[in-house]
């Protein structure tokens, strides 16, 4: 897994700042249309051309959750709402 820093910036549905990524694929940094998944909430955002975030449309949510990535989307934001909130440090 590939860890990049990030222009901090807020989620858009728990307001936590994010600062950094950890791609799930080898070698991958995100890029303007990625998917993100906020580490403190579980939701599911959208990288802008800014490179801060979006929250996921309803219909772009239904899209991601019915593609073949949906199931690990679920699991992973299943995870992550079940270890509940990140402590701050
Ligand atoms: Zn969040």
């Amino acid at each position: 897994m590939t860890i990049t820093r990030l222009k901090p910036t807020k989620c858009p549905a728990c307001g936590y700042e994010i600062d950094g990524a950890t791609g799930v694929e080898k070698g991958t940094t995100p890029r303007p249309g990625d998917i993100s998944l906020c580490v403190y909430c579980g939701a599911i955002s959208i990288y802008t051309r800014g490179m801060g975030i979006r929250s996921a449309t309803a219909f772009e949510e239904s899209r991601l959750l019915a593609s073949k990535i949906g199931p690990k989307l679920l699991w992973a934001r299943a995870e992550i709402r079940k270890a509940g909130p990140l402590r701050a440090k």
